[in-house]
């Protein structure tokens, strides 16, 4: 299988040398020359396998630069019981007639990222035995992918982890779950600002060329391939567990941010898992709410972006969009190219409304969207709790709410849970009086001893820090 860059770029590129990538070098995103195709035989050969050799044969079809043998180990290695708290890996659970949730919080940090962090892990550290190369990975979190990060990276020989994040502004939970790492080769940095503070860093170094290349700067962020194909799996995995048979649709609904997770979802079912719709839940972000509405997609500014109760969908644009949007106006990278070069580059918005491209986005590739307040999240954990006896975080609850929205009789609908209320502890306080259970391995978690260092919002006290810390 090979790679091409959305925008263009003539060069085609295997798995492995994506892998350690981030943007194309014209600033696209990679993406599969095609998607490969899956017959029913194959789909009824697939629903009776255990996740980790399903995770093998999806990745199995997009990989093909890492030997099957060692491919399949690193499958096994990474989706466990142990890891991730059940023989299912994804548990699926009815919640009412026709509507399910699927659990992909059970990982080590208690939020989806982990579906797809721990495989990454497990990729880099082969990858780089193999080159006998090392990666620092610098990054910038305000949560959720900061800590997926450390505890996929935690340990793992050739990858150290310098993760930026605004001093004072996580959860304590967040905090505590990233600062009680004791790994050598974890390095926690709380700056004194916010987190647009962090993000400005880390695109500073990362900018610096010379001292990238001197010191192996690499990132993990949500725009890696690799990511986004562990992520189709769970969609099969969750297909499977809703169906009896291989003949009925099923939809989901994905409370999306960066459009990562969706965007697995849509490449699911390009290979042909029987998918009907696929729900974009947003909270008061909602560029992408309004883009399926309206067919224009339009980015906010800093100041027009909501800090919500939902803060890891608190997005001004999507940076996995483009990827869906190449496969919209029919792969044409030229289209794609005037659209996110010339008009957001120079506009900040294109407008697709007139496009016949636009009617293809639910009719052909089936997507609709939500969007949800704040008051409706608290109304969603409460009725959830009151109703089914179950405690959902308030991501999840965005998700479920633009779920009832979109039920279609006879048809499954599948709402990812992409964290665990624990998590988001003070929201759910909030909504019902009293704080979420916590799963007892992270008892007592912010008494624990922490490993941190704090540094002003300032680049070249950053490169100072990781020049020091790098042999
Ligand atoms: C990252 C995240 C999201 C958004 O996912 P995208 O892939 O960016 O769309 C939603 N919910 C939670 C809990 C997250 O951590």
């Amino acid at each position: 299988m090979n790679y091409l860059s959305t925008r263009g770029h003539p060069d085609r590129k295997r798995f492995c040398e994506i892998l350690l990538e981030g943007l194309a070098p014209d600033g696209g995103l990679y993406l599969p020359e095609h998607y490969p195709q899956i017959d029913t035989a194959t789909l009824a050969r697939w629903r009776e396998l255990p996740y980790a050799e399903l995770a093998f044969e999806i990745l199995s079809l997009y990989i093909d630069d890492i030997p099957p043998a060692d491919l399949k180990a690193i499958c096994a290695k990474t989706y466990t019981a142990e890891v991730f708290g059940s023989d299912e890996i994804v548990p699926l659970r009815e919640l009412e007639d026709g509507v399910y949730l699927e659990a992909l919080s059970n990982g080590p940090t208690l939020a989806f990222k982990d579906m797809a962090m721990q495989l990454l892990g497990n990729l880099f550290e082969y990858e780089l035995a193999r080159r006998g190369a090392e990666l620092n990975i610098l990054g910038a979190t305000s949560g959720d992918t900061g800590s997926a990060a450390e505890y996929a990276m935690r340990g793992k020989k050739g990858v150290r982890v310098f993760m930026t994040s605004p001093d004072g502004r996580m959860s304590p939970f967040q905090q505590a779950q990233m600062f009680s790492l004791q790994d050598q080769n974890i390095h926690n940095i709380a700056i004194s600002g916010v987190f647009d503070d962090c993000q400005d860093i880390v695109k500073a170094v990362s900018n610096d060329l010379g001292f990238k290349r001197k010191y192996r700067i690499g990132t993990v962020n949500s725009i890696n391939w690799a990511r986004l194909l562990a992520q189709v799996v769970y969609y099969f995995a969750g297909y499977f567990q809703a169906t009896a048979s291989n003949d009925k649709p099923v939809s989901f609904t994905v409370p999306s941010g960066n459009f990562g997770n969706v965007c697995a979802g849509h490449v699911a079912r390009m290979m042909g898992l029987p998918i009907q719709t696929l729900v974009v839940a947003t909270n008061e972000n909602d560029v992408l709410d309004e883009f399926f509405r309206t067919g224009i997609y339009r980015v906010r500014a800093a100041a027009d972006t909501h800090e919500t109760s939902s803060p890891s969908m608190d997005i001004s644009k999507a940076s996995n969009f483009e990827r869906f949007v190449f496969d919209l106006v029919g792969r044409d990278a030229g289209k794609l190219r005037s659209l996110f070069v010339d008009e957001l580059g120079r506009h900040g918005r294109f407008d697709l409304s007139a496009d016949p491209a636009f009617g293809q986005a639910a009719e052909r590739f089936g997507f609709k969207s939500s969007r949800s307040t704040h008051a409706d999240r608290l109304a969603t954990i409460r009725d959830t709790d009151r109703r089914f006896a179950t405690l959902v975080d308030p991501h999840t609850a965005d998700g479920l709410k633009a779920a009832r929205e979109h039920l279609a009789p006879g048809v499954p609908m599948v709402v990812l849970e992409t964290a665990l209320p624990i998590k988001f502890a003070a929201t759910l306080v909030e909504a019902l009086g009293h704080e979420p259970a916590r799963p007892a391995r992270f008892e007592g978690i912010e008494a624990l001893p922490k490993r941190v260092v704090k540094l002003p919002a300032d680049a070249e006290a950053v490169k100072a820090y990781i020049a020091q810390n790098c042999d």
